[in-house]
């Protein structure tokens, strides 16, 4: 369903170019929750980034649906870019519209007649479990309310995918664990394939079904949960499962 081949990716600085991806190829599977794990700057946000080109690639190609887009235009991009949803660790709501119009966003985008709408909110406010906060602003609202309202808008355009950029980095245990039960039950429900990244090793053990680590831009380990957590097969995979802080 989303398949990387040979993607680098460079930022010009002014004092010199990053290497920020690095030949990196990657399979993802239709119906997968497929995990992306490594340490801060190691590239993880650029990479999903790339896959509904927020991030274009200065060399390789990105395939997604059986397509290259790699070579389309930002107008090409806009329908294709509807089929792909998107969570961010900040969640990213508008402060200034209520959880019910914030969901409904990406539909008054595309015009959608009010009565459709209504019905899909609804029923996303429904999925999330804050029908009764559909009213109030984000401003009343815990971290992980806020994050099941950005789930909620992801979803309203009806994705195959959705994109998970650190999306519990912000939150306590328990909380994250209701927000992952949450992912899960999207992708077994809805059968919508989701890549999550994260520096969190919990994160992946809870949820991921394949997780591939990432470390300073290269793609190291790719492995499924169990054998990765059974078999670390380099060490920095074997850091992140042991995140004892250690300070000389
Ligand atoms: P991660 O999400 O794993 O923390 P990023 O993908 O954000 O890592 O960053 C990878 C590397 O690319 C870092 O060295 C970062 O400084 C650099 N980088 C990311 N985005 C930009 C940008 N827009 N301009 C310049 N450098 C960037
Ligand atoms: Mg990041």
């Amino acid at each position: 369903m989303i398949r990387l081949q040979k993607v680098n990716k460079f930022f010009l600085k002014k004092k010199g170019a990053v290497h920020a991806l690095k030949d990196v190829s990657l399979n993802i599977h239709k119906g997968q929750i497929f995990g992306i794990i490594g340490y801060s700057g190691s590239g993880k946000s650029t990479l999903i980034r790339t896959i509904n080109l927020l991030e274009r690639p200065t060399s390789g190609d990105i395939f997604v649906f059986e397509k290259n887009i790699s070579m389309l235009s930002e107008r090409e991009l806009v329908p294709f870019r509807r089929k792909i949803g998107m969570i961010f660790q900040h969640f990213n709501l508008l402060s200034s519209k209520t959880v019910f119009e914030n969901i409904a966003f990406p539909l008054r985008l595309t015009n959608t007649p009010k009565e459709v709408i209504a019905e899909k909110v609804n029923n996303l406010l429904d999925l999330i479990d804050l029908s009764e906060k559909k009213d109030e602003y984000p401003a009343a609202l815990s971290g992980g309310q806020k994050q099941r309202v950005a789930i909620a808008r992801a979803l309203a355009s009806d994705p195959e995918i959705l994109l998970c950029d650190e999306a519990t980095s912000a939150l306590d245990p328990q909380t994250t664990k209701s927000i992952l039960s949450l992912l899960k039950r999207i992708n077994q429900q809805l059968g919508i394939t989701i890549v999550i990244i994260t520096h969190q090793m919990e994160v992946v053990r809870a949820i991921c079904h394949e997780v591939a680590v990432i470390s300073k831009g290269e793609i190291i380990e790719v492995k499924g949960v169990d054998d990765l957590f059974n078999q670390p097969s380099s060490p920095i995979t074997a850091e992140l499962l042991n995140p004892f802080l250690t300070v000389d």
